[in-house]
């Protein structure tokens, strides 16, 4: 069993720390929060006064924070966890961030003789909770095999979709599709309500023709064909329109920084955008339908 140092105890560090103890493992963990902290030490972990504290004698050092910049912050500079790190210590960053700023981070931790991947992760907090989480990882070869046995603690199905940031790089282009497909389906539902056609119907035969996507499916945004879907309790989050938008936003950076042409990308950037902006923002994200709606 392994020492970990796990910086980000929110939503979903804090269950994902959880598992790790009940794996087995020693969990040191740190969070600007105190309560988030409380919660690790009622789980069986240890709480720490800093990042650097919680790294003390760690093989494995995971981090679950906000953004790129809190990424960056923690892992950089002269206090940062790369400086304190002991020779050979594993950084695992489950964060959702910027493409850049992740191979920026993986270039510093090689060149300190660390290893590192980006692990960002969909599943939400259900997922983080029961371990089920799906991990998109980035980074060589034998990081990605040195973190695999953490990984499998935390999640189900584990990818490695390449070198540095392409961790990253697979969780926004997803999410862009399913942006873009949620708007898609909701515009469907719309327009089939001002044509008298039945929710039920349009549903029956797009799920079993040309149609068919996961935000159909499984996620419909209309209440009725599909119980589980946010839409029967008056879409309650699951995935808020704000994390949405953020995905949203870090794809249109990467391709504005890479030069990808991702026109209905960016259409679906501005109407989470819209929508958030009306305080829609902790709504699930298939709620845009009532703002398509609205527009009318
Ligand atoms: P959260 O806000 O609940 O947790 C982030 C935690 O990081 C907070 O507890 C905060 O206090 C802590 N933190 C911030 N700066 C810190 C610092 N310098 N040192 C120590 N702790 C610090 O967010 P979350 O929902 O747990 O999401 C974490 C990441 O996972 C985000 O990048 C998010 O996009 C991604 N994500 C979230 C979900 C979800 O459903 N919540 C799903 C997939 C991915």
């Amino acid at each position: 069993m392994a020492t970990i140092g796990f910086i980000g105890l929110g939503n979903m560090g804090g269950p994902m720390a959880a598992n790790l103890v009940k794996a087995g493992h020693q969990v040191q963990g740190f969070d600007l929060s105190e309560d988030a902290k409380g919660k690790l030490a009622e789980a069986g972990g240890t709480a720490c006064g800093s990042a650097v504290e919680a790294i003390a004698g760690a093989e494995v050092v995971v981090t679950m924070l906000p953004a790129g910049r809190h990424v960056e912050g923690v892992y950089l500079g002269e206090d940062g966890l790369i400086a304190a790190a002991k020779a050979g210590t594993l950084f695992i960053d489950s964060s959702t961030i910027d493409v850049a700023t992740a191979r920026k981070v993986a270039v510093a931790a090689e060149a300190a003789g660390m290893a590192m991947v980006d692990a960002p992760v969909s599943g939400g907090v259900g997922g983080a909770t029961a371990g089920t989480l799906t991990f998109m990882v980035g980074g060589p070869d034998a990081a990605f095999a040195a973190a695999q046995p953490c990984l499998d603690v935390m999640g189900k199905t584990i990818v490695h979709a390449g070198g540095a940031g392409n961790g990253q790089a697979a969780k926004i282009c997803n999410n862009m599709i399913l942006g873009i497909s949620m708007i898609g389906v909701s515009e469907a539902f719309v327009l089939a309500e001002k044509l008298g056609l039945d929710h039920q119907k349009l549903f029956d035969i797009a799920s079993t023709a040309s149609g068919q996507c996961w935000s159909l499916t499984t996620y419909c945004p209309v209440p009725g064909p599909v119980p589980t879907s946010p839409a029967n309790r008056d879409y309650q989050a699951g995935f808020t329109a704000d994390m949405m938008l953020k995905d949203l936003k870090l794809a249109q950076d990467a391709a504005n920084a890479s030069g990808a042409n991702t026109p209905l990308g960016a259409e679906a950037a501005q109407i989470y955008g819209l929508f958030s902006g009306e305080g829609s923002g902790s709504v699930d994200f298939s709620g845009i339908v009532r703002f398509l709606r609205g527009k009318g």
